[in-house]
């Protein structure tokens, strides 16, 4: 049977270190971190992951703000924006949920936040230095990943790695987190084939795919560590990863429920992220 990994126990214990060290920083510096999370439109997930981020900083003692911006916002106004909090010495980090309305250009709002406030680490430059392996902040949901798999006490170095998905925000940069750490990567997508025997290699596997039980018993190697990114509703509509948890749990080693497994990593990062840049900001860098 595999040792769940409490995903919201790590973060907790992460989000009171974080806790502290910003009352250190007010105390020593002056200098409160700040998040501004900027929404367009009325998706009400999206409305729910924005409350709960503004929860989050006022928990750990940040200063945040919401602008919380209509459908029809054009892209003028939401640059005009991000120009402002990028000058705002109250903010040190600024959070666009995605994904925007149809007729906002993205990549191009991602570009405008000044990559010293790009807490996401969605800025070409981050990424860039991402891969360079000289960062200041890593993406959330696979940094948040990582801290799992070090807090279950697994080295990386030597193992092979299988994640499955390759987008920009989870599966890329999750297989070049596990490269750093000396894994053995591959990355699989739709067009993997023979998926169950590419994932059957893995001692650490990773799902980011977005489909309920996608992941079942027969593609997980006995003793490996599945780490389960996908949130789906099952059914029944009940919040579900990828992994078909039932028949992996007596597979796998060390298994990520869903909730409670990668969720509040996610939003713990960013505030790990955001307290960064304040202190970079407090030592003048
Ligand atoms: P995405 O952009 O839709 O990417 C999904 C990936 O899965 C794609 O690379 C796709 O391949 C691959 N895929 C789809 N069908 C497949 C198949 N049959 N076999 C192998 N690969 C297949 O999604 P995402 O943004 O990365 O998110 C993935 C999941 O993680 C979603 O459920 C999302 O809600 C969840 N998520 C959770 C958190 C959290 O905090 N827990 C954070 C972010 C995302 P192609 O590239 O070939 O299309």
């Amino acid at each position: 049977m595999a040792q769940m990994i409490d995903g919201k126990k790590i973060a907790a214990e992460i989000r009171e270190q974080i806790a502290a060290d910003t009352k250190k920083l007010v105390e020593e510096t002056g200098v409160r971190p700040g998040l501004a999370v900027v929404i367009v439109g009325d998706d009400p997930a999206s409305h729910v992951y924005v409350r709960n981020k503004k929860k989050a900083c006022e928990q750990v003692g940040f200063y945040s703000e919401e602008h919380a911006l209509p459908e029809q916002t054009t892209q003028q106004e939401l640059m005009a924006l991000l120009d402002r909090l990028n000058q705002d010495p109250k903010i040190h980090g600024i959070l666009v949920q995605l994904p925007l309305p149809r007729h906002l250009d993205e990549q191009a709002v991602i570009e405008r936040i000044s990559p010293k406030k790009d807490v996401d680490a969605f800025h070409a430059m981050n990424v860039g230095k991402i891969m360079i392996g000289n960062f200041d902040f890593l993406p959330c949901t696979p940094a948040g990943v990582m801290e799992l798999i070090h807090a279950a006490g697994v080295s990386v170095s030597g193992k092979e790695c299988v994640v499955i998905g390759r987008s920009n925000i989870v599966g890329k940069p999750m297989a070049m987190l596990l490269l750093h750490e000396n894994g053995t990567v591959t990355i699989c997508h739709s067009r993997t084939q023979h998926l169950p025997e590419v994932t059957r290699r893995a001692d650490i596997l990773v799902s980011a795919v977005g489909r309920a039980k996608f992941v079942t018993a027969d593609m997980v190697k006995p003793g490996a560590v599945v780490i389960d990114v996908g949130m789906n509703r099952d059914e029944n509509g009940k919040l579900c990863g990828d992994v078909d948890f039932a028949a992996v749990e007596p597979v796998a080693s060390y298994l990520t429920p869903v909730p409670g497994g990668v969720g509040p990593m996610t939003i713990t990062m960013l505030l790990k992220n955001t307290l960064t840049s304040a202190q970079k900001t407090a030592q003048g860098k």
